[in-house]
């Protein structure tokens, strides 16, 4: 019994020494030298083997995560133009511009100038046909014929049925426009001035003494017996009586 203990024991032992000595010679080649089995030379490296084969296909994996959004790329080519959209609704009135205006008045003034062109041609005819009628104006003072021929008490009749007196010249241009008048009728003119009142003082029909006098030479002269003035064609008084027929010339104001 203690001897087949003993020799299960061995069978073992020698099998582990047998694996040791093919492994010292598996790695220690430059020794060639072996305790228990002899080793050959190193062999020279085989061929490739050949190839394997193909493997089985692997699983799909889980896609990975978006990336970033790119940059925008080229424009592309203009498409084709679309059919024209139906009218909209309109628009609320604009204001007019500036050249707009500018345009306007500018035909305004043009419009203007022709109607001014217009007045300026009629004012001219009626300035004639007032000369022909025996008016003259002298600035704000009308003269007017009323009458070729009159007394002196029927001139101022006359002209006062139209609120108006007798002609007074009060100035050199006043006294210059009478003249033309007695020159275009040929013909003296009776003056609203007298001195019947005061002699010596000729007054107007409201009793003012008068400033302005175009006497001639010598004149007056006359003392009571020639109490009105003669307008001479040339422009100069003479005191007169007051019963011959001269021109009647009234005196109105451009603005009353
Ligand atoms: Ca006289």
């Amino acid at each position: 019994m203690c001897l087949l203990g003993t020799f299960q024991f061995l069978l073992p032992a020698i099998s582990l020494i047998m694996a040791s000595a093919q492994d010292i010679c598996n790695h220690e080649p430059k020794t060639n030298t072996c305790n228990i089995v002899p080793c050959g030379l190193p062999g020279s490296n085989g061929l490739p083997g050949r190839d394997g084969n193909q493997g089985s296909k692997g699983e799909k994996e889980d896609p990975g995560q978006r990336g970033m959004i790119g940059p925008p790329g080229k424009a592309g080519p203009n498409g084709i133009k679309g059919e024209e959209g139906p009218l909209g609704p309109r628009g609320l009135k604009g204001d007019k511009g500036e050249i707009q205006e500018l345009i306007s008045l500018k035909a305004q003034m043009t419009a203007l100038q022709e109607e001014i062109r217009i007045l300026q041609a009629f004012i001219n005819k009626y300035r004639k046909v007032m000369i022909l009628s025996g008016i003259r104006t002298v600035g704000e003072k009308w003269f007017v014929v009323a009458t070729p021929e009159g007394t002196f008490e029927e001139g101022k009749k006359l002209c006062s049925q139209n609120g108006a007196p007798l002609a007074v010249p009060q100035n050199a241009r006043e006294n210059g426009a009478l003249q033309e008048l007695a020159k275009q009728f040929g013909k003296n003119i009776y003056l609203g001035i007298s001195d019947e009142r005061t002699e010596g003082k000729f007054q107007n029909q409201n009793g003012q003494t008068v400033s302005y006098t175009n006497w001639a030479s010598g004149e007056p002269n006359g003392g009571r017996k020639e109490n009105c003035v003669q307008f001479y064609i040339n422009g100069q008084w003479n005191d007169k009586h007051c019963e011959e027929k001269w021109l009647i010339v009234c005196e109105l104001e451009a603005v009353p």
